[in-house]
């Protein structure tokens, strides 16, 4: 009797323990946790409720308090905040996944190769399109001419993308059937000619003329392109992602297949630039989903430094005669900026040459007068003149940049800008400095959507083969715990989103990212390779 007392008791003992426990979904437990809160914290567990991290601690204090059906040993591995990327373009990359892949390729032959084996693939295609060359990466550095193309493909048209998005290389066929010509001209784009006859190659606003000839893709093929970007951008560990630069019928089409739940990735949607979109958002305001953030307007200043469309102060070193062009002129800018600034809306625009960002920021300031809360942001910053810095800082504007660019342009920035002009480009520390917050991302599909290529050249400033020795520009370098800040919490902050999600915090949206290495750790030639073996999102495993 006194046994089952005492058995009786125990039972008590226990259940009383259990109910103090509070419950949970899920429990993640041996870990090193990279909170990424405001002090940086590390931790070994964390609870998960109702898609929310509910408790993030050492494990005897999640383990001794929370009970859930679910437990997880992560056997040591370590936890980062779900990554972000903040300046991407989620839609393309789905179309580019679709288009024959010409990334990489070392000559104008290779490309031919690949499209002809694409071609052989895709039988019934009215259009041959491709996306990625880079005659930087050839042994004739010039852009290329339509010869090769013509004697390839004949009676097929062909569009193929720059690897920057600001060159389209297209043969015969297409160029007639865009109607374009010696005499065809176009504000902000330049069609390129040779004897005076198109060469084949267009740039910026000068692409739409043949764009615009290409089939479009319907709804069907533009729901397969987004689940198939979201599987790509899953595996690496990206949970919320951008589109910089949408249409209402798109942005409409990504809430649609959320709501569905068949994408499940977050997507912050900034808006394309025209009439009809704000006419209809700056009526409407901006509005925030589950997975879903719409409250940006993308505007384009100018073009790209590979294709010289980059606005410059001074002329370009490697070609006087230019300074490049704006995208729109700056009473534009200012009619459309002064719109944004009596909505609640946020500015993102894409500043590459300094004249564009030395533009933008005036413009900025102009409206913004002071420090403020607008979180108006600066798309690329990527050459900044020393004079302008300080205005990041006055009129609190996100830098947002993508470290990918710095060690894929750097080969031949300096050719772009000389010298001295060079310092103030692709310069991360200097722009963090200002606010003591910066947003990288890659800018996907111009870049690989691999966010860990990102933090390593953030961090090391080399190429995928580690050249330059020493790194490039290293006085522009940023510790671990900096880049990681930058795809995660201050990423979350360039989107409104901070409250929301961006750090490993009681409250916060479970969305985090296991990895096999530690990249707080590993030497700085292992961050590409890193491997995601888990990715989740409120707290659901979807990868
Ligand atoms: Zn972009």
């Amino acid at each position: 009797m006194k046994k089952l007392t005492y058995w009786l008791m125990g039972l008590v003992m226990v259940s009383q323990a259990c109910s103090s426990k509070k419950k949970a979904d899920l429990l993640v437990r041996n870990a090193v946790v990279y909170t990424a809160d405001s002090a940086f914290t590390t931790a070994q567990a964390f609870a998960i409720a109702d898609g929310k991290f509910v408790a993030v601690g050492p494990a005897e204090t999640i383990l001794n308090n929370y009970t859930a059906d679910s437990v997880a040993d992560l056997g040591g591995q370590p936890v980062y905040p779900g990554f972000y990327d903040p300046h991407a373009h989620f839609l393309n990359l789905g179309q580019t996944l679709d288009q024959a892949d010409l990334v990489g390729a070392e000559s104008y032959d290779e490309v031919l190769a690949r499209l002809k084996a694409y071609a052989q693939k895709h039988a019934d295609a009215l259009w041959l399109t491709g996306r990625g060359w880079d005659q930087n990466d050839w042994p004739d550095k010039r852009f290329p001419t339509k010869a090769k193309l013509d004697a390839a493909f004949p009676n097929l048209p062909v569009a193929l993308m720059r690897v920057d998005g600001h060159a389209l290389l297209v043969n015969s066929k297409a160029l007639r059937l865009a109607h374009i010509t010696a005499g065809s001209s176009i504000e902000g784009g330049e069609v390129i000619l040779e004897s005076g006859q198109p060469t084949g190659v267009l740039v910026d606003n000068a692409m739409s003329l043949v764009k615009r000839v290409i089939p479009q893709p319907d709804e069907k093929d533009k729901e397969r392109m987004l689940l198939a970007a979201q599987k790509h951008c899953l595996a690496l560990g990206l949970t919320t992602v951008s589109d910089a630069g949408l249409n209402q019928k798109d942005i409409e089409l990504i809430e649609k297949l959320q709501k569905e739940g068949r994408l499940k990735i977050r997507d912050y949607a900034m808006i394309s630039l025209g009439e009809p979109n704000l006419n209809y958002y700056l009526k409407r305001g901006p509005y925030q989903t589950d997975r879903l953030t719409v409250r940006a307007f993308k505007l384009y200043a100018d073009g790209a430094l590979g294709s010289r469309g980059a606005c410059l102060r001074q002329p370009y070193a490697d070609r006087p005669e230019t300074g490049g062009f704006l995208l729109l002129n700056p009473a534009e800018l200012k009619r459309v900026l002064t719109l944004l600034a009596n909505s609640s809306f946020q500015a993102n625009t894409h500043c590459i040459g300094d004249s564009a960002n030395h533009l933008i920021l005036d413009l900025y300031g102009g409206l913004l007068k002071g420090p403020n809360n607008r979180r108006w942001r600066i798309e690329h910053a990527q050459v900044v003149s020393p004079d302008d810095f300080w205005k990041f800082n006055r009129y609190s504007v996100i830098p947002s940049v993508q470290p990918t660019h710095a060690t894929s342009d750097m080969y031949w920035a300096a050719d772009r800008l000389g010298p001295v002009r060079v310092k103030g480009a692709y310069a991360f520390k200097d722009l963090l400095k200002q606010n003591g917050y910066i947003a990288f991302g890659s800018d996907f599909p111009v870049e690989a959507a691999n966010p860990l290529y990102g933090f390593h050249a953030a961090v090391a400033r080399v190429d995928a083969k580690g050249f330059p020795a020493g790194g490039f520009q290293m006085e522009n370098a940023v510790d671990r715990p900096t880049a990681l800040k930058a795809m995660t919490r201050w990423a979350a902050y360039a989107n409104y989103e901070d409250h929301l999600r961006g750090s490993i915090e009681p409250g916060k949206q479970a969305d985090f990212v296991v990895l096999q290495q530690d990249i707080m750790k590993v030497p700085a030639p292992q961050l590409r390779t890193a491997k995601v073996t888990q990715t989740w999102i409120a707290g659901e495993r979807v990868f």
